[in-house]
């Protein structure tokens, strides 16, 4: 892979530095970063929209007294 093809920085478009890849410098890579982290801000985490909420059933508690297993002698 000796091709290296670098269309430019995500950010402003000069030049890829390999060291800052794939941005030209690493003032551009915090720049995506807090784009990121601003996008991800501006989705209200608070939304529990959790269809898998309901945790509550009321499960059998194995062998009750009328188990199947009896210590009948
Ligand atoms: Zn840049």
């Amino acid at each position: 892979m000796s091709k290296a093809v670098s269309p430019g920085c995500a950010i402003c478009g000069r030049p890829v530095v390999a060291e800052h890849r794939p941005f030209c410098s690493a003032r551009c890579r915090r720049v995506d970063l807090g784009r990121w982290l601003g996008e991800s801000y501006r989705i209200p985490a608070a939304e529990t929209d959790d269809p898998d909420e309901d945790d509550e059933l009321p499960r059998p508690d194995g062998p009750g007294p009328d188990g199947p297993e009896r210590d009948e002698r």
